[in-house]
């Protein structure tokens, strides 16, 4: 950096390896605030070198950490924890400036969400069944070993805490890469866990890129499971980098979740439904893996969703309740979608046209309904505030139109309670929110067919990373 450049520009230039604060061997790595394009930080990333050295410290802490009794793991969790809610409008504001969401967004659904869901697996932890009988066996679950966590850009702090957590929980030791559009909240978290005070080497902290970072865990022999959040294209390289050490893999990867209204809805559960969707949607930008981003209606109702989800959408202004997408790159790619002719010949976009700010990765939020099942847009992820409306015959018609995907990550159902528990057990999806259910943060978080291989957060989160031992006597 040249000395004219701003004097709050972040500096992050220390790795966080083995419980020591060191220079990173790696080129330099601007960090950028998507609202403003302004440069938040510089950050120096790890080199090849640096990652084994992260790796083989993670290895020699790991006999250690996985005897220490489970009273004091959590322990040091619930500190890292009080730590956390201490810092909490610091970690907003860092995240404000690297991911670009405003403070209220950052706060509640990027630093407050977190914590919600350490406390849920401090909770699980402390009942976890290490030890159960079956027969004449003792069955025993052993943490994995050491769990090279590899993280996206969408949610900066949660997205590293449902992995690591769980995974320090178990007993196993970490190696983290962050993005590198978002390294700045891993910093954060890594001095929240040296001030709870986890033994060196139990958690380690390397930024640096995909492609040589994120590479060398998914294949390093002395990783034992790597664990990964991102694209479904990285997904599939990751598990195969990993397959030739035959490495356990979990992978939470894209979305094209679908919130289903049946015929039995209400007026006043379908307005509902249109709120809730155009809200869950539009979250962060649109960029959550889990994004109601197909609505499926009854035909006969249609016209009346459409006025519904305009009204709903027209609330979203950017740079109010609508923050801007991560990078130029994802903006031109997200703007692809915005044309009717994405979502086939009969597709009608439902919202208007909104000023966007002068700087920064901003799109207008967009409702596109009479959408094509087979179309693009009803089938690719977008991962930007893009709402697809498709209209349905029948319940069976509904159901059928939302398992047409290669995904199975969320997905929302409304109508009769009955009905709907119903319709539910019949998505093939790893989440399905039933009239409004909200978020648990202790509940199991996992794809189903191309959205993922594994369980994230609480005990099934602890269990993903967890070996099976069976002893006979
Ligand atoms: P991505 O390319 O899959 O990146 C996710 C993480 O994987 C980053 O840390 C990235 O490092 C790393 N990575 C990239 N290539 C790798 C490789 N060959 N080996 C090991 N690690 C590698 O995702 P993205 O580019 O950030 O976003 C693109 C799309 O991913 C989005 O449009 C969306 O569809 C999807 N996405 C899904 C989720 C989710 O929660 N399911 C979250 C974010 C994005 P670098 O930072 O160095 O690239
Ligand atoms: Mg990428």
């Amino acid at each position: 950096m040249t000395d004219t450049a701003p004097q709050d520009v972040l500096r992050e230039p220390y790795l966080y390896i083995g419980g020591q604060w060191s220079a990173g061997r790696g080129a330099d790595l601007e960090v950028e605030n998507p609202a403003t394009e302004e440069t938040t930080a510089v950050v120096t990333q790890a080199s090849v070198e640096d990652v084994e050295a992260a790796i083989a410290v993670a290895r020699e802490a790991f006999d250690g950490w996985a005897a220490t009794p489970v009273s004091e793991r959590a322990a040091v969790l619930r500190r890292a924890r009080d730590i956390l809610a201490e810092r909490a409008d610091e970690l907003a504001t860092i995240i404000n400036r690297e991911q670009g969401s405003p403070l209220k967004v950052a706060r509640a659904l990027h630093v407050d969400t977190p914590i919600a869901v350490i406390d849920a697996t401090v909770e699980a932890l402390e009942r976890f069944p290490f030890r159960s009988e079956l027969g004449n066996s003792v069955v025993l679950r052993e943490p994995v070993g050491v769990v090279g966590a590899i993280t996206p850009w969408n949610l900066p702090l949660h997205q590293v805490v449902v992995k690591v957590v769980p995974a320090l929980a178990a007993g196993a030791t970490v190696v983290l890469k962050p993005a590198g559009l978002t390294p700045l909240a891993a910093f954060a978290l890594a001095r929240a866990f040296d001030d709870a005070g986890f033994p060196p080497g139990v958690f380690n902290l390397v930024p640096g890129s995909g492609r040589v970072v994120g590479d060398l865990l998914s294949r390093h022999p002395d990783v034992d499971q790597v664990s990964f959040t991102g694209s479904t294209p990285v997904g599939r390289t990751i598990a195969a980098a990993a397959a030739e050490t035959v490495k356990r893999v979990t992978l939470e990867l894209g979305g094209k979740s679908a919130s289903v209204v049946l015929a039995d809805a209400t007026d006043e559960q379908l307005a509902t439904a249109v709120k809730v969707t155009v809200a869950n949607c539009f979250l962060n930008g649109g960029q959550t893996c889990t994004a109601l981003s197909r609505l499926v209606v009854p035909r006969e109702r249609l016209a009346e969703v459409e006025e519904l989800a305009a009204t709903a959408a027209a609330k979203y202004t950017p740079g109010g309740r609508l923050g801007p997408l991560i990078s130029a790159g994802q903006r031109k790619e997200v703007e692809s979608f915005m044309v009717p002719g994405a979502g086939g010949d009969q597709a009608v976009t439902v919202t208007g046209d909104v000023d966007l700010p002068d700087r920064g990765h901003w799109v207008v939020p967009t409702v596109i309904s009479r959408v094509d099942p087979e179309s693009r847009l009803a089938q690719e992820e977008v991962f930007g505030p893009v709402l697809s409306i498709l209209a349905a015959d029948s319940d069976d018609h509904a159901v059928a139109i939302a398992n047409n995907s290669i995904y199975g990550l969320g997905g929302a159902v409304w109508g009769g309670d009955d009905t709907a528990l119903a319709v539910a057990g019949r998505l093939r999806t790893g989440q399905v929110d039933v009239n409004g259910g909200g978020f648990n943060p202790g509940a199991p978080f996992g794809g189903y067919k191309q959205s993922g291989v594994g369980r994230e957060i609480g005990e099934h989160g602890i269990a993903d990373v967890c070996e099976t031992k069976a002893v006979q006597r």
